[in-house]
């Protein structure tokens, strides 16, 4: 049987290596977490001590987790798991400033392998093989004692008790920084790992262990297009990724990046925002029924949405796919997938976003009743490989960043590469009004478009996006959003757009705004949500 070789001659007992682990986690996979006290907490004498102090709560609470889960059986299995989960955990902290967080652990579940893909590269590879393989081949390699269970359990006891008592009397003298670490700089904890990991998976868990089926619930079960109502509408709404507002030109950014919708009447809604900071809980509440502050995934999940009600009124509802997926959004309406050549009749060295056209008008043609609500979900601008988002023909802003490894571009560099990315949605959507303006003839055509979040693109070292809202900077959350409306729409519904359109709207509106262009009756809709309510006086 293959065997390691054994590393020394010495052998440890377990607690030994339990706390050699624990101290090892501490000074190598905590590198977010000192930092960002270092910077609320200034160099000084005294801080200094407070932050040796945290390693040692750091070192101590490991400790605990650990002894509790650590068995002569189990040990080596348990130590390997974590030194590997916080190689990974400390490298997305340290590279991109992103923390693992519940929200953030619903989208891991939820991503697929060409996301996983995107974020491969070589100094990912060197933080798991230097601070996850190589320990790991360590505690696997070394000579363990182990004492009888109850000899064992003992010395974890004192073990455990041993660094309470020795933490108790150093933190005493600093209960003044402590105090308001755990009270003004609440953020912080969210680096500590994987101590937060660990508390966000069982955060994550929890609702699904106590309560494993919500009741589904179903909403606006009267809702009705009325008699009167007899022009057919085809409404496209395009969910977009990873945009952020202030990287669009017709948001004032000093780069054309909209030449093309720069063209078009559009309607441009500059103060919009983001119900939250990733796919996986924006897309839900984008098409919720409940706003950013009563939002919840689980109840969302299981309450009819807007395409549910939509349906449910006669609408023919259509979700096209080029990114992970709907997010559960379109479980219950037609749903395709444009992410391979078999469906996606535009892909180079990905799928891309106008293939999610090519037979779109067919499916039009083929409805010959009804409204139509399609929506497009595009890559967009989703990171962090930004350079792979567009066709050479629109690497219009040079040098690029043309690695996933935000640290080997400048910062100039990456965001040439993220500008090109929104040009090139900027022509999908051009070619969306394209295809809508062919359709006018026999229908209301509006499109509608709107990012999922936003992006940090290094500002104050954070990358990517995902920060819990409270504490994520604007650039994760105010989005693009614009309208547009064919020559035989109701133009009455647009009386007062220009002073309505500056205000600060959100991903809340989309749900009434989208049942109100196709004029349905229904007691979920809310005129005062509903951007294009005529009657909405501002
Ligand atoms: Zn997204």
């Amino acid at each position: 049987m293959f065997k390691l070789p054994i590393l020394t001659s010495r052998t440890f007992s377990s607690s030994q290596l339990i706390v050699l682990t624990a101290v090892f986690i501490t000074l190598f996979a905590n590198m977010a977490f000192f930092s960002n006290v270092a910077q609320v907490y200034p160099l000084s004498l005294k801080n200094g001590i407070f932050l040796a102090s945290l390693g040692g709560v750091s070192i101590l609470s490991q400790v605990f987790l650990y002894s509790l889960l650590c068995h002569r059986l189990t040990i080596r299995p348990v130590l390997v798991f974590f030194l590997l989960l916080s190689s990974l955990t400390g490298y997305f902290m340290d590279q991109y400033g992103v923390v693992i967080d519940d929200v953030m652990i619903d989208n891991i579940v939820k991503t697929d392998p060409a996301e996983v893909q995107d974020l491969l590269n070589m100094k990912l590879a060197s933080y798991v093989l230097f601070l996850g393989v190589l320990p790991s081949f360590v505690v696997l390699s070394l000579k363990l004692n182990f004492d009888s269970e109850k000899r064992e359990l003992i010395s974890r006891f004192k073990l455990v008790f041993m660094s309470f008592v020795v933490l108790l009397v150093t933190t005493l003298p600093l209960s003044a920084q402590y105090a308001s670490f755990l009270r003004e700089h609440k953020p912080l904890r969210y680096y500590f790992n994987p101590g937060y990991t660990v508390y966000s998976a069982a955060k994550f868990i929890a609702p699904t262990l106590q309560n494993p089926s919500l009741p589904f619930k179903e909403i606006g079960k009267n809702a009705k297009i009325p008699k009167t109502d007899i022009n057919r509408e085809l409404v496209i709404m395009v969910v977009g990724a990873t945009a952020r507002a202030d990287h669009f030109s017709l948001n004032g950014y000093k780069r054309q990046t909209n030449p093309l919708l720069a063209r078009e009447k559009i309607i441009n809604f500059p103060d919009f925002w983001a119900c939250d900071t990733s796919t996986a809980a924006s897309l839900p509440c984008m098409f919720s029924k409940q706003t950013r502050k009563q939002f919840d995934r689980r109840l969302a999940n299981s309450t009819d949405n807007l395409l549910d009600v939509l349906s449910r009124a006669g609408v023919n509802v259509l979700w096209r796919d080029n990114n992970s997926s709907s997010k559960g959004v379109a479980d219950r309406v037609a749903y395709e997938s444009f992410k391979s050549p078999k469906t996606n009749p535009v892909c180079d060295i990905e799928c891309r976003d106008v293939g999610m056209l090519a037979t779109l008008q067919g499916y039009i043609d083929k409805k010959s009743n009804g409204d139509i609500f399609i929506v497009l979900h595009q890559l967009g601008n989703h990171g962090p490989a930004y350079y792979e988002r567009y066709p050479q023909a629109f690497r219009k802003f040079t040098p690029t960043c043309d690695t996933n490894e935000l640290s080997a571009c400048s910062s100039k560099e990456l965001i040439n590469s993220y500008d090109n990315a929104i040009l090139y949605t900027d022509y999908f959507l051009s070619q969306v009004i394209k295809l809508l303006k062919q359709n006018e003839n026999s229908f209301e055509t509006v499109m509608f478009y709107a990012s999922d979040h936003g992006e940090s693109l290094g500002e104050n070292g954070v990358y990517l996006h995902g920060l819990p809202y409270f504490i994520a900077p604007d650039a994760q959350k105010h989005v693009p959003a614009v309208m547009w409306f064919g020559k035989s729409s109701d133009s009455e519904r647009l009386k007062n757009i220009e002073t309505k359109r500056l205000t600060r709207l959100s991903h809340d509106n989309i749900f009434s705004t989208v049942l109100g262009l196709f004029e349905i009756n229904t007691d979920v809709y809310d005129s005062k949500l509903d951007i294009l309510d005529p009657a909405k006086e501002e």
